[in-house]
């Protein structure tokens, strides 16, 4: 095997040379594999490997012919006054400049004094926001300044874009990463699109519309102005909160679209997550559990769900479902139940909302492509 090996590199190397055009011709005719010159193979996978290792053979093969022009542009380089110089310092200096520039803007967002009435705001709205301690929630507030800096925010039919719209959804994606600093929001510098109401697939208000929020892939965060004020509102509106539902969703992103296992699990997890979800959407369709209906539609809308409950409702999550809360709890490193969130939670402890009402968040994923995972609950 590896004599055969051998035999076919001497082959190969050896009569590129002797053949008609020399290497140049050779390698041309190599890559592109027609005419096979010289027994190469019909994949085009192998040939390019081949292709490949003949270059660096020829590369190795021809370095100390071409030494002295090394040398040459060593000592060219090495002279602050020549223009290889100039040109490379050049190159260096832009491509630092763009790779510089997002992390030059974070620390530019990072140094602006966080506004009173935001604080304000957070603190009567969001319970994280007064729970934890000082280096948390300065977390917070820098996040919220990131998300704020580097996303554009649109109403759309009408809707008029006010600061509590932009700090409802920035503070939905501070309290998400919080607990993982090293974690970024995938598709940083999506534009966020306000609807005034519900709309439909057609991204259009009307009798079909059926959608509070939606995420894709790629591209912008669609959110209905009043679902989002009636997130983060007080008193609290029972546990749905759209704006944490469809940024959970970009946690579930992978290439190949949602699938219900967020891409930043550890790998270790992923089957024992796979494992609680089957058994968790069981007890939403027999009526056992505390999740929506619409938790059961798809394994996307699941952990979007779940997530909503385990910020807004942790202390009833934690009683009734405590291996769901603590896989949560390990992916987020967040313990909501921690927050006293008591006050939030008055009124829902120990009861389910009729079916009518748990549906009232209406919500759905799309691929890129256009079609919907799971269909929208009606
Ligand atoms: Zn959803």
């Amino acid at each position: 095997m590896r004599l055969a090996f051998i035999r076919r590199l001497r082959r190969v190397f050896g009569e590129s040379r002797r053949g008609p055009g020399g290497d140049g011709v050779f390698l041309r005719r190599f890559v592109s594999g027609r005419g096979r010159p010289w027994g190469c193979s019909e994949k085009p996978l192998t040939n390019f490997l081949w292709y490949i290792a003949l270059r660096i053979f020829r590369c190795i093969e021809n370095f100390p012919r071409r030494l002295p022009l090394f040398s040459r542009l060593l000592v060219r380089i090495a002279d602050p006054s020549s223009l290889v110089t100039g040109a490379l310092l050049g190159v260096a200096a832009l491509v630092s400049a763009f790779h510089l520039r997002g992390p030059w803007r974070r620390w530019q967002a990072a140094r602006r004094a966080f506004p009173e009435d935001h604080r304000r705001w957070l603190a009567r709205r969001v319970p994280f926001y007064t729970a934890v301690n000082d280096v948390r929630r300065r977390r917070f507030e820098r996040d919220v300044q990131f998300f704020l800096d580097e996303h554009s925010f649109e109403g759309v039919d009408g809707a008029v874009v006010d600061d509590e719209l932009r700090l409802s959804v920035a503070a939905g994606a501070a309290l998400l990463l919080n607990g993982r600093p090293a974690w970024e929001l995938r598709g940083a510098g999506r534009s966020v699109l306000f609807y005034p109401g519900a709309f439909d697939d057609e991204y259009h208000a009307g009798d079909y519309a059926a959608f509070d929020g939606m995420v894709h892939q790629q591209g912008p965060i669609l959110l209905s102005t009043r679902a989002v004020r009636a997130s983060w509102s007080d008193p609290p509106s029972g546990g749905e909160n759209v704006v944490l539902h469809e940024l959970a969703h970009l946690f579930d992103f992978q290439s190949e679209g949602a699938d219900g296992v967020p891409s930043l699990m550890a790998p270790a997890s992923e089957s024992a997550w796979r494992e609680l979800v089957r058994r968790e959407t069981a007890r939403v369709r027999s009526g056992r559990s505390m999740l929506r209906d619409y938790a059961a539609s798809a394994p996307s809308e699941f952990f979007a769900v779940a997530v909503e409950a385990f910020f807004e409702r942790p202390a009833q999550m934690q009683r009734r479902h405590a291996e769901l809360y603590e896989a949560l709890k390990n992916f987020f490193n967040l313990d909501p139940a921690e927050w006293g969130m008591g006050e939030r939670e008055r009124g829902d402890v120990g009861e389910e909302k009729s079916g009518q009402q748990q549906e009232g968040l209406r919500s759905t994923v799309q691929r890129t492509g256009g079609d919907i995972t799971g269909p929208p609950s009606a």
